[in-house]
Formats: C-alpha cells, sequence, structure tokens
C-alpha cells in the first residue's frame, strides 16, 4: 500500500483529482510511511453532499426487500475483504491482526444482523386511531474514531442505509486505508450512485464543514467529549439531528464472592485489550478492600505476561495509534504517580524489546486510587488500570456513579441476581455481568457525558428514522 494517494469516493467514482493538500500516513508500530491520504475540502464536501441528496429520494423510498439485497451483496464482499480490511486497521492504528480481524467480523455483523431484522421492522404501523410512519432521517455525515475503526465505520454506515438514509463517511485520518477498503467493498457491492459517499480528511476541516452544512440532516459521531461537543454546537444552526458516542470511565465491580479468575480475566482483557484504546474498557476496577491483595498479585502476573510487539504477530498489545496517544498516556502514567498511586507494574517509557521507533506502551496498573484523582475520573484511553478498593456494595455503587461519563459497567460477582441488582443501579447504557464482551445486538451509548445516542439492534436504527404520524382518517 505504499505511496498510493488514498482519495475520495463520491457518486459512485473515485476522485482523480483533488482541491487541497495530500498528508503522509504512518505506521504507528513502526513509523514508516504508509501512504498519501487526499485532504477534503469545501470542494469535495458540497459533491459529496449534492451527490447524496440527489440519491436520498430514492434510496429512501424503495421496497425493503432492495436494500435487503444490497446488504447481501456487502455481506458478501465484506467476507471476500475480510482479510484486506483486517490488514489495513493494523496497518493504520497497530491493533494486532487476531483483534482486528475480530472486529472486522464484528462489522460483518452490522450488516448481516440487519438481513433478518430490516425485513420485520414496522417502518408502518396503525397504533389505536391512527398511523405511525418512521421515515428516513435525510442525509446523514457519519463520523467515526480510529479505535475500532472497522466495526465503526459499519455500525453507522449499515444502520443508516437500513432506514432509507444516504450517507457520507468521513473516517478518522489515521485510518483512511481502512476507510479506502471500505468503501471499495460498499462500490464491489453495487450500492448505488450518490447512497454512500466517502470523504478522506480531517476532521477539524471536513467534520466541521459536514456538521454546519444545511444539506446535511443529521450527524452520527463517535469520539472524545469534547469534539462531541463542538459538533453540536455547530449542528446548531441548521437544527441536525446529532447522535453522539462519546467518552468512557467506565467501573468495574468486582463483587466479594466472584471467581476471581474471572474478575482478573475481565479486568486485564477490558483495560489491556487494544492498548487501552477502547471506549467502554473498564478502567476503574473496584475491588472489596479483603480481596485486594490478592487480586493485585494475580493482575500483575497476568498483565507480565502479556506478548507485547509487532501487531502483525501473535501479540496480546501492539502499539498505541499515534504519537499524540503516546504522549497522552504517558501524561497521565506521570499524573498517576504524582498523585500518589501506588505503581503496580508498567510505568513510563515503552516496554522491551519492542520497536522502539514504534508507540508502544506499558501496560501498567495503579492500586491505591481514590475517585477523586484524575486517574480516575478523566479517560486516559491507554493500557492504564485503576484498582480502587471499597468496603461496602453501597460504596461500590457511588464510586462507580461518581463521575461525569456513563457509558459501560462491568460486574463480576457468583450471585447473578445480586449481580444483577447492583448492574440495574449503575449510570451506565450497556452493563456486562460476568463477562468482558458487550453484546452487539443490544443498545450500547452513553449516559451523562459518554453521549445521547444508541448504537447496535434496533436501538441503532432508529437512530436514523423521524416518527411522522397520520392522524384524521375515518
Ligand atoms: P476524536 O478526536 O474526537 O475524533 C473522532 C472523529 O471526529 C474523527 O473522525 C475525527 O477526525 C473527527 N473530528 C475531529 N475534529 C472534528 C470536528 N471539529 N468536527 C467533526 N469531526 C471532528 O476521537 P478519537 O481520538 O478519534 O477517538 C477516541 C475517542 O472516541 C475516545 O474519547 C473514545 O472514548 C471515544 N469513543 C467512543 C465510543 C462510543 O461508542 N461511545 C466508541 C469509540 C470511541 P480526525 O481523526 O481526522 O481528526
Ligand atoms: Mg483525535
Amino acid at each position: 500500500m505504499t505511496e498510493t494517494v488514498l482519495t475520495h469516493y463520491i457518486d459512485g467514482n473515485w476522485l482523480a483529482e483533488w482541491s487541497g493538500p495530500v498528508n503522509e500516513l504512518r505506521n504507528p508500530a513502526t513509523g514508516h510511511a504508509t501512504g498519501k491520504v487526499a485532504l477534503a475540502g469545501e470542494t469535495e464536501v458540497e459533491a459529496a453532499v449534492a451527490a447524496a441528496r440527489r440519491a436520498f429520494e430514492k434510496w429512501s423510498s424503495i421496497e425493503v426487500a432492495e436494500r435487503v439485497d444490497l446488504f447481501e451483496r456487502i455481506v458478501l464482499q465484506m467476507q471476500a475483504r475480510a482479510e484486506d480490511l483486517a490488514a489495513a486497521v493494523t496497518l493504520d492504528m497497530g491493533m494486532p491482526l487476531a483483534g482486528s480481524r475480530i472486529a472486522v467480523g464484528a462489522a460483518i455483523l452490522q450488516f448481516s444482523s440487519l438481513l433478518d431484522a430490516l425485513p420485520n421492522y414496522a417502518f408502518r404501523e396503525t397504533v389505536g386511531d391512527h398511523i405511525i410512519q418512521k421515515d428516513a432521517i435525510g442525509v446523514a455525515a457519519l463520523v467515526p474514531p480510529w479505535n475500532y475503526p472497522a466495526l465503526q465505520m459499519a455500525e453507522k454506515v449499515a444502520p443508516a442505509l437500513a432506514a432509507g438514509c444516504t450517507v457520507i463517511l468521513k473516517p478518522a485520518e489515521i485510518t483512511s486505508h481502512a476507510g479506502v477498503v471500505f468503501a471499495e467493498i460498499m462500490d464491489a457491492a453495487g450500492t448505488p450512485a450518490g447512497v454512500f459517499n466517502l470523504l478522506v480528511g480531517k476532521g477539524s476541516t471536513v467534520g466541521t464543514l459536514l456538521s454546519r452544512h444545511p444539506g446535511v440532516d443529521m450527524v452520527a459521531f463517535t469520539g472524545s467529549t469534547d469534539v462531541g461537543i463542538q459538533v453540536q454546537k455547530d449542528a446548531a444552526d441548521t437544527v441536525k439531528r446529532v447522535s453522539q458516542e462519546l467518552g468512557g470511565k467506565s467501573a468495574h465491580i468486582i463483587l466479594s464472592d466472584a471467581d476471581l479468575d474471572l474478575a482478573v480475566s475481565t479486568a486485564v482483557q477490558g483495560v489491556m485489550n487494544n492498548s487501552g484504546q477502547t471506549c467502554a474498557a473498564p478502567t476503574r476496577t473496584l475491588v472489596p478492600a479483603a480481596l485486594k491483595e490478592d487480586f493485585l498479585n494475580r493482575v500483575t502476573a497476568a498483565v507480565e505476561t502479556l506478548r507485547i510487539g509487532d501487531p502483525t504477530t501473535e501479540v496480546d498489545l501492539g502499539s498505541v495509534a499515534n504519537q499524540t496517544q503516546w504522549n497522552t498516556v504517558q501524561s497521565y502514567i506521570q499524573i498517576g504517580l504524582e498523585e500518589g498511586a501506588t505503581l503496580v507494574t508498567g510505568g513510563l517509557g515503552r516496554p522491551d524489546g519492542v520497536d522502539q521507533s514504534g508507540w508502544f506502551a506499558r501496560p501498567t496498573v495503579f492500586a491505591d486510587v481514590t475517585n477523586d484523582m484524575r486517574i480516575a475520573r478523566e479517560e486516559i484511553f491507554g493500557p492504564v488500570m485503576s484498582v480502587i478498593s471499597y468496603e461496602s456494595v453501597d460504596e461500590a455503587i457511588r464510586i462507580a456513579n461518581d463521575n461525569d461519563y456513563g457509558l459501560a459497567g462491568y460486574v463480576t460477582g457468583s450471585d447473578s441476581t445480586a449481580a444483577i441488582a447492583v448492574a440495574s443501579r449503575m449510570r451506565a447504557g450497556q452493563v456486562i455481568v460476568n463477562s468482558v464482551t458487550p453484546n452487539l445486538f443490544a443498545p450500547f451509548g452513553g449516559y451523562k457525558k459518554s453521549g445521547n445516542g444508541r448504537i447496535w439492534g434496533t436501538a441503532g436504527l432508529e437512530e436514523y428514522l423521524e416518527t411522522k404520524a397520520i392522524v384524521g382518517t375515518p
């Protein structure tokens, strides 16, 4: 993929010319150049919005069966290109290839699950004395982040197209290779011209232009809370819908009857997978004080056996996504040390035995963290676990809910009735009991500053729909 210029896909065509500058992309695990990306500007945004608007009337009114046909072709193309997509993700942001493959599988599920759900969804139904009709909201701008790019592109594109929207996808700039492979898949599947458009470039320009554009009816944004707030402000004048999936600082409550092996594997995998670059990561680990020592010993042993290195090989952790992310992780480890948390394992700098030109961070565990410390309150988005001890379950729930974020929650405990009772009191959009894996068929999204939207399942589809009531008929 070296030295290709990645470009925009608008109205069924790849643009051979572009108005703006070209940027170099780098492999975060090696520092090597991997290609160039054309940065979209106003010209491309206008062309993409015009194409999506032209295509909207037809796409929003075709039979559901035709949308299902397209989804069948997309699933086949995604399966055929799965390895290319996974490789692009790893090249772009340093996720171990095995993880990229799993995420591509989850991306395919976003389309395949709608094959069954779409024909059964009530786009029109009679309720009492009136008709409720669900209409596509219009042209949707889709702005995912870089941390699970294949899944995050699919979890927006699939429900939006299923609803009858036409879309403009703007992947995070560093994931432009993955964005282009995704667009190649949509093209090869025979997506009608203008229904799916790709703009590559920078969020600060393309994202802003799309958020403000009167021809865009909705922005579906996933990313940091700060940028999400900016998107809302940019969108306000046009009163478009903004669906936000934002940051997190999720709590994992380990109950005193928990299977400690399960608690440890949930804590370690949940925090360390993808080098901690997971919005739903359980980065605040709440442990009964009586179990603290045992838990920390086991966590340390588990963390110290994690294999870190070249993400194209069999490792548990690759690099973090870029230098900015690495610097952020380092600064938070420093903050944790200065705040007086106890460094249990890991710490500053790169691990031994990795390519020192890559942005590899050390899996790090802090104990004796209190919930007022910055490493307990702020999203680090790196492989850093903050362990907080508690005395009573009520105290654990209070600590869990005492945070600006409310994306995910985790409870590990052997009495499932008690564990579910704790889960039901957590202020978070998806609470995972005795597991580390979110459920892709259930709604997922944030309370509080973690956002206002929902993805996955029927709830994800409904984000892209308007509700119309038809009343007064005899
Ligand atoms: P980010 O910096 O907020 O960027 C997210 C996306 O927005 C990227 O495509 C980015 O493009 C674009 N963007 C940047 N500035 C913009 C602007 N002014 N207007 C419109 N778009 C703009 O987030 P990130 O660093 O990519 O991702 C990490 C964050 O995402 C974390 O906070 C994480 O918790 C959150 N996240 C949340 C969820 C969830 O479901 N709630 C899932 C995953 C991640 P460029 O990259 O090209 O600048
Ligand atoms: Mg960013």
